[in-house]
């Protein structure tokens, strides 16, 4: 019989394949009074049990393909550093004098005290941190009960093309999953801003997440369909389902196919206008497939993940050698590094306010920066140290006023004076830009063209702030619109100041890769487009295929409108000869 399930889709794709369970055999832990002359040992069973961990998670570190290294090693840190926690470390201790109770129940205690600590927080990223503290107990505590190490971290290549299912998944399961080919995975527990779920959409492997009490209708060895997109699981599917799915299959690895001979050719609209296509990159392992995807550059590196997971930042050292190589293997090419935008949604211990009220509107990106200077200048130097290997642009996030881009020109240019006179090389006509994400910029991008070698339009945040509305929240996401008319003037706004100035206007926000953005964008003068690899083929098919010329009067009635159904019919006009919708 056919079942489907729903969950949480947190990349998308489809997978068709037999189910294998990961069987975690969650771990029961029970109380035993330990005798007070025990309690030495109990205390040294611990430790080991901690010593063993660490070797386990190194031993996990260590085996990593060859590719993912970096920042997924990162992921396995995060564990580590847990394992040197007092949190975890020694509460149990403390624990187990003070109630004569065994390790594991000791353990177990300290775990669902700060999950419970998590559980508090208000804040989404945070919250999911809670998983990685669960890994950890868990890995623990299958020492102390001589469980063995959990099954699946094995690397297996017998699994390919399976589709994993389990209660959760670790970050480091999940690194092995593209390795042994895996086809999807799909899990009880996570959130879409779990390590997990960021790794899947990073490795491309279709996965749901939340599908709660999912295994007690799944058997190891059924037929299943992950779609991802839809968060949907079909448990054996019927000849019609599997024929529509293989379809959506097939046509997606046509089309995947079809879009790879526009690798080499000019984005190029059929009117005679040239597009620069950038990539945006989160992680040093997507370096490669900018590359591959033909990319002209990178418009946007989100600095901020290389600070995560771990206890302390990058040194200058770290960041300049991450840095040099990327431009040097994307040289004469583009490379815009963007300093740091941590707060809101992206938190590292010990820096900002995690438990800001509002975080979105609080202290983020430039304004953590400019608060903390021993953050921030190290990450400018070794910015401008790494530019003389290339092509660098180096962009500020969050600029509210004109005040914040004077203290962030003001800093470049007493680090470039330190450096001259201490002999240290780099790049004096590095280009120097600001994202425009705050409508308070974007109302005031004549004056920052004035002084910017560039603008960068950043749609996500730009749309949240316009509409008053929390990206990460879905019970208003209806209001995220990017046809909003207030959203299209602050837009239009931008490019015009930037046109006016003479500078260059690149958008960097999840719009730009939306197949159906692409052509209203180019009649509004967009000719800089940065978007994330997976679809830069995708904006070039469009790009090739529109004529600006043809759609300029569907786009003015569009931009002129304040009726919603009309934006989106002026829309489906605009794009009347596209394909249909091919992106999953
Ligand atoms: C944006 O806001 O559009 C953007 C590109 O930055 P981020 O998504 O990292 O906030
Ligand atoms: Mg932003």
């Amino acid at each position: 019989m056919t079942i489907a399930l729903r969950g949480t889709g947190v990349s998308s794709g489809v997978a068709i394949g037999k189910v294998h369970i990961v069987e975690r055999n969650r771990v029961e832990v029970s109380e035993y009074q330990v005798a007070v002359v025990d309690l030495d040992s109990e205390t040294q069973r611990f430790h080991n049990a901690i010593t063993i961990a660490r070797q386990q998670l190194r031993a996990i570190r260590e085996h990593i393909p060859p590719g993912l290294a970096a920042d997924i090693s990162g992921f396995i840190d995060t564990h580590l550093l847990m394992l040197e926690d007092g949190a975890i470390t020694q509460e149990p201790v403390r624990i187990i004098r003070e109630r004569h109770c065994n390790a594991e129940w000791a353990l177990k205690l300290q775990g669902d005290a700060l999950s419970a600590v998590f559980d508090e927080m208000n804040d989404p990223y945070l919250r999911t941190r809670k998983d990685d503290v669960h890994h950890v107990v868990e890995r623990v505590q299958r020492i102390l009960l001589n469980h063995g190490p959990m099954r699946h971290e094995l690397p297996d290549s017998r699994l390919r093309d399976y589709i994993i299912f389990a209660d959760d998944l670790s970050p480091a399961d999940t690194t092995m999953m593209e390795h042994h080919g895996i086809a999807a995975f799909a899990t009880e527990f996570g959130g879409p801003t779990s390590h997990t779920a960021i790794l899947a959409r990073s490795l491309g492997i279709p996965a749901i997440v939340g599908l709660i009490n999912a295994r007690e209708y799944v058997r190891s060895e059924d037929l299943i369909v992950v779609d991802g997109r839809a968060g949907l699981v079909i448990i054996d599917p019927d000849a019609d389902m599997l024929a529509y799915y293989r379809g959506r299959q097939d046509r997606r690895h046509r089309y995947i196919k079809g879009l790879a001979r526009l690798k080499g050719l000019p984005a190029r609209t059929q009117d005679g206008i040239d597009v620069k296509l950038y990539a945006n990159v989160e992680l040093p392992l997507e370096f490669e497939s900018v590359k591959e995807a033909g990319a002209e550059g990178i418009g946007l590196y989100r600095t901020e993940f290389l600070y995560m997971n771990r206890s302390e930042p990058p040194t200058e050292e770290e960041q300049f050698e991450v840095y040099r190589q990327l431009i040097e293997s994307m040289a004469p090419r583009p490379v815009t590094i963007r300093t740091l935008d941590l707060g809101a949604d992206k938190q590292v211990d010990g820096h900002g306010n995690p438990l800001e009220a509002n975080p979105a509107l609080g202290l983020r990106a430039v304004r953590l920066c400019l608060k903390e200077p021993s953050l921030f200048r190290p990450q400018l130097r070794a910015i401008i140290r790494a530019s003389v290997y290339g092509n660098v642009r180096l962009l500020i996030p969050m600029l509210s006023n004109l005040d914040e881009m004077y203290q962030v020109l003001g800093t470049i240019d007493n680090i470039r004076a330190t450096f001259s006179n201490q002999g240290i090389a780099f790049d004096e006509n590095m280009k120097i830009g600001g994202m425009i994400e705050v409508p308070a910029a974007a109302l005031c991008a004549d004056a920052f063209a004035r002084h910017m070698d560039f603008l960068s339009l950043g749609t996500n945040d730009l749309i949240q702030y316009t509409m008053a509305i929390d990206r990460v929240n879905k019970d208003v996401n209806y209001l995220y619109d990017p046809l909003n008319p207030a959203v299209l003037r602050l837009i239009s706004m931008t490019i015009k100041a930037g046109k006016r100035a003479g500078i260059s206007v690149s958008m960097c926000g999840e719009m730009a890769g939306d197949e159906h953005f692409v052509r209203l964008l180019l009649a509004m003068g967009l000719n800089e487009f940065s978007v994330h690899p997976r679809v830069l083929l995708q904006v070039k098919r469009v790009i090739r295929s529109t004529s600006v010329d043809e759609i300029e009067r569907l786009s003015q009635r569009l931009l002129r409108s304040h009726d919603a159904r009309t934006r989106q019919s002026m829309l489906n006009r605009i794009n009347a000869n596209l394909e249909a919708d091919m992106t999953d």
